[in-house]
């Protein structure tokens, strides 16, 4: 990561807020946002042709249910869920379907997706809105399913699946987290200051869904506003808390999240569900609440397209299904010393190769990158100093399972815990050696959890 001077803010805010909440190890990457946290999100146009694949979420793909010729509206459902953890998609513009092909995708795999050409009409087929102080759980639930909504954090699991905790477990919190860890991305702090009733009003139905009487917002430290902006606005709510924590990278995971609001650990293995914590991200809880009290299935995609490599750095709402190139081209198009695309956050995202790939119902930013930004240092051998041991926030010994996984000792690696890995990539921000630790890491664990996949068929 660069060191440009220009991102010094982090420091000056830190100190802001009295606060002690956080986890071990972890990293203070620049943060990088200055480049858009000051712009307000606008609305892209339309594109002439979107292209939506059938997998927008973790579990089975949605199954069409139209097909070339079809005439489609806004909010139509094109593809139904598909089994318990899937999805419906809905067609984000009127118009019809030229065809149903594989398509590249920004998560690096050609998917079946279906293809519409939009035209200028504006019909709308929305369900009709529900009463969020009268609604039941299992309306709140089922809305949320027939909405296509997922979560927003990145994994993209249908959210319904997480409103429904086993029976034989006590929820006692739900937490919204607003963290936004990942460096350049802004799009959760806009969210948190131009939408913060709706927010409340999606964390108010997740409680309600789940049966719990107590909600926290947990925000790192370098959001000032939009922590007043909260606080102001939780007042009228006693049950529900903002949990002002350090900002340090990776403090929006799921396990650490949890560890800084609650002092609770997930075990290994296990889900927060099982220390009786249901966690939303803040654009999940905004898509709960306009199904709800709107109608409105999931359409659209809010992210962020930043980095020194683009133009005209924007917050913006786009149609999923709009190709990337499309979203470079509306932000002034990239810098001649522009270097690597990643659609994510630069920690856990994904570079990109094909263009022509579209926006997904969780994507949260597209960074184009300059040769600075990327730092790609030549690798050296491991000086054995243990500071990617320190920095792994799951105790994990990143130097190990990486060489385990290159020597292809999978067992080993598997002994020594490497399916816990969340592949934050705290190891390789802090490895003098550039040695890419959770590159082998990731692919140590695929190959595991394949071998794992083998056992449970013998
Ligand atoms: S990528 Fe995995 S091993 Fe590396 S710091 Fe993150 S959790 Fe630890
Ligand atoms: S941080 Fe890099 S150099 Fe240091 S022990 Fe870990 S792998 Fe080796």
């Amino acid at each position: 990561m660069s060191s440009n001077a220009v991102y010094s803010k982090i420091e000056i805010d830190m100190f802001s807020f009295n606060h002690t909440k956080t986890f071990k190890g972890g990293i203070h990457p620049s943060d990088q946002k200055v480049l858009t946290e000051n712009l307000s999100f606008e609305v892209m146009p339309n594109p002439k042709q979107i292209t939506i694949p059938l997998t927008q979420h973790l579990g089975k793909p949605a199954k069409p249910i139209v097909k070339k010729g079809s005439e489609v509206k806004v909010g139509e459902i094109i593809a139904e869920q598909n089994g318990f953890i899937s999805s419906p998609i809905h067609s984000p513009v009127a118009g019809k379907v030229l065809k149903i092909i594989a398509s590249a995708t920004v998560i690096g795999f050609p998917k079946d997706a279906i293809v519409i050409e939009s035209s200028e009409a504006n019909e709308h087929v929305l369900m009709s809105p529900l009463d969020p102080e009268t609604v039941t759980p299992q309306e709140i639930r089922d809305r949320v399913r027939d909405a296509g909504i997922v979560g927003q954090g990145g994994a993209a699991f249908p959210t319904y699946v997480k409103l429904s905790p086993p029976p034989d477990k006590k929820i006692d919190v739900a937490i919204l987290n607003g963290c936004e860890c990942e460096p350049y991305l802004t799009r959760d702090y806009r969210y948190m200051l131009e939408r913060t009733d709706d927010l409340i009003s999606g964390l108010r139905l997740i409680m309600k869904a789940v049966g719990v009487e107590k909600g926290a917002i947990g925000v790192e430290d370098n959001k000032p506003e939009a922590i007043n902006k909260l606080k102001k606005a939780v007042k009228k709510h006693s049950n529900i808390s903002v949990e002002v924590l350090k900002t340090k990278y990776p403090q929006g995971a799921e396990k650490m999240l949890i560890k800084a609001v609650t002092g609770k650990e997930v075990p290994p293995g296990k889900l927060p569900f099982d220390v009786g914590v249901v966690i939303q991200n803040i654009g999940t809880a905004i898509a709960i609440n306009d199904a709800v009290v709107k109608g409105e299935p999931q359409l659209t995609a809010a992210l962020t397209v930043s980095g020194l490599g683009i133009n005209k750095p924007k917050n913006l709402i786009v149609p999923i299904g709009t190709p990337l190139a499309e979203i470079l081209d509306y932000c002034g198009g990239v810098k001649e010393n522009a270097a690597k695309v990643i659609v994510g956050g630069p920690m856990m995202g994904v570079a990109q190769y094909d263009f022509s790939a579209p926006v997904m119902k969780a994507t949260s930013g597209i960074l184009v990158l300059t040769e600075d930004e990327v730092n790609d240092h030549e690798e050296t051998p491991c000086l054995r100093c243990g500071k990617c041991v320190d920095a792994c926030p799951l105790n994990l010994t990143p130097t190990k399972l990486a060489r385990l996984s290159s020597l292809e000792k999978f067992e080993e690696a598997e002994q020594l815990g490497i399916t816990v890995c969340m592949e934050c990539g705290t190891c390789t921000y802090t490895c003098p050696a550039n040695i890419p630790l959770v590159q082998w890491i990731r692919f140590g664990k695929q190959k595991v959890m394949a071998l794992q996949r083998e056992r449970q068929t013998i």
